[in-house]
């Protein structure tokens, strides 16, 4: 049987992660706010979860200060747990 694997191993040096800088970093001015909704939106999916920071781009200190405020969110209900 010559059945070839239609599922094609992506070398490892083509997956080159793109430097993304932390958008907090990058704006001095903006800060991570529990309030500040619409934006805290952008760092969760559709489902309602948090964006990984590999994904998000962020630093550790601001993906931590997200993660605590998206919380804090949840709790006085600006943001789903989850959404359908
Ligand atoms: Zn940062």
């Amino acid at each position: 049987v010559a059945t070839k694997s239609t599922k094609t191993k992506r070398a490892v040096k083509d997956r080159r992660p793109k430097r993304k800088t932390c958008n907090f970093c990058s704006d001095k001015a903006i800060d991570v706010s529990y309030r500040d909704v619409n934006r805290l939106k952008k760092y969760v999916s559709e489902r309602g979860k948090i964006v990984p920071r590999r994904i998000s781009g962020n630093c550790a200190k601001h993906q931590r200060m997200l993660t605590v405020a998206v919380k804090r969110a949840r709790v006085i209900a600006f943001l789903p747990y989850v959404s359908e």
